[in-house]
Protein backbone atom coordinates (compact mmCIF):
# COMPACT_ATOMS: atom_id res chain seq x y z
CA UNK A 1 0.00 0.00 0.00
CA UNK A 2 1.48 3.50 -0.69
CA UNK A 3 0.73 6.81 0.90
CA UNK A 4 -1.78 7.64 -1.62
CA UNK A 5 -5.31 8.41 -0.30
CA UNK A 6 -7.74 5.90 -1.85
CA UNK A 7 -10.79 7.20 -3.11
CA UNK A 8 -13.69 4.87 -2.89
CA UNK A 9 -17.26 5.02 -3.97
CA UNK A 10 -19.71 3.21 -2.49
CA UNK A 11 -22.86 1.28 -3.98
CA UNK A 12 -26.05 0.80 -1.65
CA UNK A 13 -25.11 3.64 -0.18
CA UNK A 14 -28.31 3.92 0.86
CA UNK A 15 -29.59 1.14 2.36
CA UNK A 16 -28.47 -0.02 6.23
CA UNK A 17 -24.88 -1.34 5.10
CA UNK A 18 -23.51 0.98 2.62
CA UNK A 19 -24.43 4.31 4.92
CA UNK A 20 -22.18 2.35 7.58
CA UNK A 21 -19.45 2.13 4.77
CA UNK A 22 -20.03 5.66 3.73
CA UNK A 23 -19.46 6.56 7.54
CA UNK A 24 -16.14 4.02 8.06
CA UNK A 25 -14.46 5.19 5.39
CA UNK A 26 -15.10 9.08 5.87
CA UNK A 27 -13.35 8.44 9.67
CA UNK A 28 -10.58 6.34 7.56
CA UNK A 29 -7.55 8.66 7.42
CA UNK A 30 -6.04 6.87 4.40
CA UNK A 31 -9.77 6.81 2.45
CA UNK A 32 -11.78 9.24 0.75
CA UNK A 33 -15.33 8.77 -0.01
CA UNK A 34 -15.94 10.45 -3.88
CA UNK A 35 -19.05 8.83 -5.24
CA UNK A 36 -22.55 7.21 -3.68
CA UNK A 37 -24.25 5.13 -6.16
CA UNK A 38 -27.96 4.00 -5.27
CA UNK A 39 -30.26 4.33 -7.96
CA UNK A 40 -33.63 3.86 -6.78
CA UNK A 41 -32.75 7.24 -4.78
CA UNK A 42 -30.79 9.09 -7.26
CA UNK A 43 -30.77 12.83 -6.60
CA UNK A 44 -30.85 12.92 -2.75
CA UNK A 45 -28.67 13.56 -1.00
CA UNK A 46 -26.52 11.17 1.38
CA UNK A 47 -27.16 13.43 4.18
CA UNK A 48 -30.64 12.12 3.93
CA UNK A 49 -29.33 8.35 5.08
CA UNK A 50 -27.47 9.51 8.40
CA UNK A 51 -24.49 10.20 6.29
CA UNK A 52 -24.33 13.98 7.33
CA UNK A 53 -21.58 16.73 5.69
CA UNK A 54 -20.38 15.29 2.86
CA UNK A 55 -22.10 17.10 0.52
CA UNK A 56 -22.39 14.04 -1.92
CA UNK A 57 -25.58 13.09 -4.22
CA UNK A 58 -26.89 9.70 -4.46
CA UNK A 59 -26.29 8.77 -8.23
CA UNK A 60 -26.89 6.40 -10.68
CA UNK A 61 -24.10 4.12 -12.42
CA UNK A 62 -22.52 5.30 -15.64
CA UNK A 63 -20.31 8.70 -16.35
CA UNK A 64 -20.38 10.57 -13.09
CA UNK A 65 -18.97 7.60 -11.33
CA UNK A 66 -16.36 7.21 -13.77
CA UNK A 67 -15.30 10.98 -13.27
CA UNK A 68 -15.35 10.47 -10.07
CA UNK A 69 -12.33 8.37 -10.57
CA UNK A 70 -12.82 6.15 -7.43
CA UNK A 71 -10.05 3.18 -7.29
CA UNK A 72 -12.30 1.09 -5.33
CA UNK A 73 -16.18 0.34 -5.27
CA UNK A 74 -17.70 -0.76 -2.29
CA UNK A 75 -20.53 -3.16 -3.47
CA UNK A 76 -23.67 -3.63 -0.84
CA UNK A 77 -26.59 -3.94 -2.80
CA UNK A 78 -28.82 -7.01 -4.02
CA UNK A 79 -28.04 -10.10 -5.89
CA UNK A 80 -28.96 -8.76 -9.45
CA UNK A 81 -27.72 -5.33 -8.83
CA UNK A 82 -24.09 -6.60 -7.36
CA UNK A 83 -24.04 -8.78 -10.67
CA UNK A 84 -24.54 -5.52 -12.44
CA UNK A 85 -22.56 -3.64 -10.78
CA UNK A 86 -19.40 -5.79 -10.25
CA UNK A 87 -19.66 -5.89 -13.99
CA UNK A 88 -19.52 -2.28 -14.71
CA UNK A 89 -16.38 -1.94 -12.21
CA UNK A 90 -14.22 -4.94 -14.09
CA UNK A 91 -15.01 -3.10 -17.44
CA UNK A 92 -14.29 0.17 -15.93
CA UNK A 93 -10.77 -0.74 -14.51
CA UNK A 94 -12.45 -0.06 -10.80
CA UNK A 95 -11.37 -2.72 -8.17
CA UNK A 96 -14.59 -3.90 -6.80
CA UNK A 97 -15.29 -4.87 -2.64
CA UNK A 98 -18.24 -6.84 -2.12
CA UNK A 99 -20.04 -8.24 0.51
CA UNK A 100 -23.53 -8.82 -1.14
CA UNK A 101 -24.63 -12.38 -0.28
CA UNK A 102 -26.23 -14.65 -2.59
CA UNK A 103 -23.38 -14.89 -5.37
CA UNK A 104 -23.88 -18.58 -6.71
CA UNK A 105 -20.72 -20.51 -7.76
CA UNK A 106 -21.44 -19.52 -11.58
CA UNK A 107 -21.32 -16.50 -10.66
CA UNK A 108 -17.85 -16.38 -9.00
CA UNK A 109 -16.81 -17.92 -12.11
CA UNK A 110 -17.86 -15.81 -14.65
CA UNK A 111 -16.25 -12.83 -12.10
CA UNK A 112 -12.81 -14.68 -12.51
CA UNK A 113 -13.21 -14.46 -15.71
CA UNK A 114 -13.89 -10.19 -15.90
CA UNK A 115 -11.22 -9.81 -13.39
CA UNK A 116 -8.92 -11.41 -14.83
CA UNK A 117 -6.35 -8.82 -13.07
CA UNK A 118 -5.37 -6.74 -16.09
CA UNK A 119 -8.70 -4.91 -15.74
CA UNK A 120 -9.53 -4.40 -11.87
CA UNK A 121 -9.33 -7.43 -9.23
CA UNK A 122 -12.29 -7.44 -6.69
CA UNK A 123 -12.50 -9.28 -3.15
CA UNK A 124 -15.44 -10.77 -2.23
CA UNK A 125 -16.77 -12.11 0.66
CA UNK A 126 -19.91 -13.33 2.15
CA UNK A 127 -18.87 -12.10 5.79
CA UNK A 128 -16.42 -9.20 6.80
CA UNK A 129 -16.66 -9.80 10.48
CA UNK A 130 -13.19 -11.10 10.99
CA UNK A 131 -14.56 -13.15 13.97
CA UNK A 132 -16.40 -15.04 11.76
CA UNK A 133 -13.78 -15.76 9.38
CA UNK A 134 -12.27 -17.38 12.17
CA UNK A 135 -14.99 -19.08 13.26
CA UNK A 136 -15.12 -20.93 10.04
CA UNK A 137 -11.32 -21.08 9.97
CA UNK A 138 -11.92 -23.19 13.57
CA UNK A 139 -14.60 -25.07 12.51
CA UNK A 140 -12.29 -26.70 9.63
CA UNK A 141 -9.41 -27.55 12.04
CA UNK A 142 -11.82 -29.09 14.47
CA UNK A 143 -14.08 -30.98 11.48
CA UNK A 144 -11.75 -33.88 11.21
CA UNK A 145 -11.83 -35.06 15.01
CA UNK A 146 -15.76 -35.08 14.92
CA UNK A 147 -18.48 -37.27 13.02
CA UNK A 148 -21.66 -34.76 12.84
CA UNK A 149 -22.15 -31.21 12.14
CA UNK A 150 -24.84 -28.85 11.75
CA UNK A 151 -25.16 -25.24 11.46
CA UNK A 152 -27.76 -22.67 13.35
CA UNK A 153 -27.15 -19.15 11.39
CA UNK A 154 -29.44 -16.61 12.66
CA UNK A 155 -30.30 -13.09 10.82
CA UNK A 156 -32.29 -9.91 11.19
CA UNK A 157 -35.64 -10.41 9.78
CA UNK A 158 -35.08 -8.31 6.65
CA UNK A 159 -32.63 -10.60 4.98
CA UNK A 160 -34.23 -12.00 1.86
CA UNK A 161 -31.74 -14.78 1.10
CA UNK A 162 -31.26 -18.39 3.10
CA UNK A 163 -29.67 -20.05 3.94
CA UNK A 164 -26.69 -16.97 4.84
CA UNK A 165 -23.17 -17.17 2.29
CA UNK A 166 -21.51 -17.60 5.74
CA UNK A 167 -23.10 -20.81 6.47
CA UNK A 168 -22.91 -22.11 3.03
CA UNK A 169 -18.76 -20.75 2.97
CA UNK A 170 -18.54 -22.49 6.93
CA UNK A 171 -20.18 -26.08 5.19
CA UNK A 172 -17.93 -26.00 2.38
CA UNK A 173 -14.76 -25.16 4.61
CA UNK A 174 -16.07 -27.38 6.72
CA UNK A 175 -16.60 -30.06 3.64
CA UNK A 176 -13.40 -29.83 2.30
CA UNK A 177 -11.74 -30.31 6.08
CA UNK A 178 -13.22 -33.17 6.22
CA UNK A 179 -15.24 -36.21 3.87
CA UNK A 180 -16.86 -38.75 6.72
CA UNK A 181 -19.81 -37.52 8.43
CA UNK A 182 -22.26 -39.90 9.67
CA UNK A 183 -25.44 -40.05 7.87
CA UNK A 184 -28.57 -38.51 8.38
CA UNK A 185 -30.65 -41.03 10.92
CA UNK A 186 -34.27 -38.81 10.17
CA UNK A 187 -36.85 -41.46 8.32
CA UNK A 188 -39.92 -39.43 8.86
CA UNK A 189 -40.04 -35.64 8.32
CA UNK A 190 -43.15 -34.65 10.26
CA UNK A 191 -42.80 -31.04 9.17
CA UNK A 192 -41.42 -30.24 5.84
CA UNK A 193 -38.10 -28.52 6.27
CA UNK A 194 -37.57 -29.51 9.96
CA UNK A 195 -34.14 -31.08 9.61
CA UNK A 196 -33.04 -27.57 7.56
CA UNK A 197 -31.21 -27.42 4.06
CA UNK A 198 -28.89 -29.81 3.15
CA UNK A 199 -24.98 -28.18 2.08
CA UNK A 200 -21.94 -29.85 1.25
CA UNK A 201 -21.24 -33.51 2.73
CA UNK A 202 -24.60 -33.09 4.10
CA UNK A 203 -23.81 -30.92 6.35
CA UNK A 204 -27.37 -29.48 7.78
CA UNK A 205 -28.07 -25.50 7.89
CA UNK A 206 -31.05 -24.03 9.78
CA UNK A 207 -31.66 -20.54 8.89
CA UNK A 208 -33.55 -18.63 11.58
CA UNK A 209 -35.11 -15.11 10.86
CA UNK A 210 -35.83 -13.07 13.85
CA UNK A 211 -36.59 -9.21 14.46
CA UNK A 212 -33.85 -8.04 16.90
CA UNK A 213 -30.97 -10.13 15.35
CA UNK A 214 -28.11 -8.52 13.16
CA UNK A 215 -25.90 -11.89 12.04
CA UNK A 216 -25.34 -14.22 14.03
CA UNK A 217 -24.40 -18.16 13.76
CA UNK A 218 -23.27 -21.59 15.51
CA UNK A 219 -21.52 -24.45 14.36
CA UNK A 220 -22.31 -27.73 16.45
CA UNK A 221 -19.88 -30.56 16.34
CA UNK A 222 -20.53 -33.77 17.96
CA UNK A 223 -18.21 -36.95 18.70
CA UNK A 224 -18.68 -39.39 21.01
CA UNK A 225 -19.75 -38.04 24.59
CA UNK A 226 -18.90 -34.52 23.71
CA UNK A 227 -19.74 -31.72 21.24
CA UNK A 228 -18.17 -28.40 20.63
CA UNK A 229 -19.88 -25.44 19.56
CA UNK A 230 -18.58 -22.55 17.84
CA UNK A 231 -20.52 -19.32 17.97
CA UNK A 232 -20.33 -15.91 16.62
CA UNK A 233 -22.32 -12.87 16.80
CA UNK A 234 -22.33 -9.22 14.73
CA UNK A 235 -24.33 -7.28 17.43
CA UNK A 236 -23.78 -4.10 15.06
CA UNK A 237 -22.97 -3.20 11.70
CA UNK A 238 -19.79 -1.58 12.26
CA UNK A 239 -18.31 -5.30 12.73
CA UNK A 240 -17.74 -5.55 9.49
CA UNK A 241 -16.11 -2.34 9.42
CA UNK A 242 -12.97 -3.22 9.92
CA UNK A 243 -12.66 -6.48 7.39
CA UNK A 244 -14.30 -3.82 4.85
CA UNK A 245 -11.40 -1.07 4.97
CA UNK A 246 -8.83 -4.33 5.08
CA UNK A 247 -10.35 -5.47 1.90
CA UNK A 248 -10.11 -1.93 0.62
CA UNK A 249 -7.01 -1.16 1.35
CA UNK A 250 -5.28 -4.83 -0.09
CA UNK A 251 -7.51 -5.20 -3.23
CA UNK A 252 -5.24 -3.51 -5.06
CA UNK A 253 -2.51 -5.90 -4.38
CA UNK A 254 -4.53 -9.22 -4.97
CA UNK A 255 -4.89 -9.46 -8.41
CA UNK A 256 -7.98 -11.22 -9.91
CA UNK A 257 -10.91 -12.61 -7.99
CA UNK A 258 -10.01 -13.41 -4.08
CA UNK A 259 -13.22 -14.91 -2.14
CA UNK A 260 -13.15 -14.34 1.42
CA UNK A 261 -11.14 -12.72 4.03
CA UNK A 262 -8.79 -15.34 4.44
CA UNK A 263 -6.04 -14.84 2.35
CA UNK A 264 -5.77 -10.96 3.49
CA UNK A 265 -6.16 -11.84 7.32
CA UNK A 266 -2.98 -14.84 6.64
CA UNK A 267 -4.80 -18.16 6.72
P1 LIG B 1 -30.47 -2.81 2.26
O1 LIG B 1 -31.72 -3.27 1.59
O2 LIG B 1 -30.57 -1.98 3.50
O3 LIG B 1 -29.58 -1.97 1.20
C1 LIG B 1 -29.44 -2.29 -0.14
C2 LIG B 1 -29.36 -0.99 -0.91
O4 LIG B 1 -29.02 -1.27 -2.27
C3 LIG B 1 -30.68 -0.20 -0.93
O5 LIG B 1 -30.46 1.12 -0.49
C4 LIG B 1 -31.08 -0.26 -2.40
O6 LIG B 1 -31.81 0.89 -2.81
C5 LIG B 1 -29.73 -0.33 -3.07
N1 LIG B 1 -29.75 -0.75 -4.46
C6 LIG B 1 -30.69 -1.47 -5.13
N2 LIG B 1 -30.33 -1.61 -6.42
C7 LIG B 1 -29.13 -1.00 -6.57
C8 LIG B 1 -28.23 -0.83 -7.66
N3 LIG B 1 -28.50 -1.34 -8.88
N4 LIG B 1 -27.08 -0.16 -7.44
C9 LIG B 1 -26.79 0.37 -6.22
N5 LIG B 1 -27.62 0.25 -5.15
C10 LIG B 1 -28.76 -0.43 -5.33
O7 LIG B 1 -29.61 -4.12 2.53
P2 LIG B 1 -28.40 -4.31 3.56
O8 LIG B 1 -28.90 -4.82 4.85
O9 LIG B 1 -27.54 -3.10 3.53
O10 LIG B 1 -27.62 -5.54 2.87
C11 LIG B 1 -27.07 -5.43 1.57
C12 LIG B 1 -26.35 -6.73 1.20
O11 LIG B 1 -25.24 -6.93 2.07
C13 LIG B 1 -27.21 -8.00 1.36
O12 LIG B 1 -26.91 -8.89 0.30
C14 LIG B 1 -26.76 -8.58 2.69
O13 LIG B 1 -26.97 -9.98 2.79
C15 LIG B 1 -25.28 -8.25 2.61
N6 LIG B 1 -24.54 -8.24 3.87
C16 LIG B 1 -23.25 -8.72 3.80
C17 LIG B 1 -22.44 -8.67 4.90
C18 LIG B 1 -21.01 -9.14 4.77
O14 LIG B 1 -20.25 -9.09 5.74
N7 LIG B 1 -20.61 -9.59 3.58
C19 LIG B 1 -22.91 -8.16 6.10
C20 LIG B 1 -24.22 -7.68 6.16
C21 LIG B 1 -25.02 -7.71 5.02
Amino acid sequence: MGDETIRVAVMGAAGRMGATVCRAVIDAPDMELVAVIDPPHEGRPLDDFGVAGTGLVIEMLGPSLKKAEPAVAVDFTNLDAARGNLRWCALNGVHAVCGTTGLTAGDLQDLSALFDGERGNAVIAPNFAIGAVLMMQLAAIAAPWFESAEIIELHHDNKVDAPSGTALLTAQRIAESSAEWTPDPTRTTVLDGARGGEGPAGIRIHSVRLNGLVAHQEVLLGTTGQSLTIRHDSYDRTSFMPGVLLAVREVANRPGLTVGLDTLLGF
